[in-house]
């Protein structure tokens, strides 16, 4: 993992990954954009998410795709913290790394913003299986995914 940026959130970052299952950690890689990064922002920090708060503002995932503005050998999956924000949230954005490895599955919305589309469903509901008792309960099916993928590892799943 390679940061970016200053390292304000360390604290929420450390503390979020300590939670995370060794399985998944081993198996995911990520950039870190933390506070002020032009260079990684400036493509779409000017856009606004869905419920209007622009991206500048908000923590979000840069897939590569979303990168056609950098040469191929700096695109990274990148988690974009532009304020200092809580380890949930860290967890939260951590969820979107996991979910683009590859399968791109729906979850039962467990809050309101899971209704957002499938992406937030899959980050929300991790959130819940992570840090549980702050949303609504996953569905026992889904719970039992998420055991395994901890356990295995989400390159192993189908
Ligand atoms: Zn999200």
């Amino acid at each position: 993992m390679n940061f970016i940026g200053n390292f304000q959130n360390s604290e929420a970052i450390q503390s979020a990954i300590s939670r995370i299952p060794e399985p998944i950690l081993k198996q995911i890689s990520c950039d870190w954009a933390i506070g002020r990064s032009p260079s990684v922002l400036s493509p779409y920090s000017d856009h606004l998410t869905r419920d209007g708060r622009p991206y500048s503002k908000t923590a979000h995932v840069l897939y590569e795709f979303h990168q056609d503005h950098l040469p191929l050998y700096k695109r990274n999956v990148t988690v974009v913290l532009p304020l200092e924000v809580g380890p949930k949230t860290v967890i939260h954005e951590i969820a979107h790394v996991i979910h683009g490895l590859g399968w791109w599955i729906g979850f039962n919305p467990v809050c309101d913003y899971a209704k957002t589309n499938y992406m937030e469903a899959f980050a929300c509901a991790f959130e819940e299986f992570i840090t549980p008792g702050t949303y609504d309960p996953i569905r026992a099916n889904e719970w039992l995914w998420f055991a395994r993928m901890a356990k295995v590892g989400p390159n192993e799943m189908p």
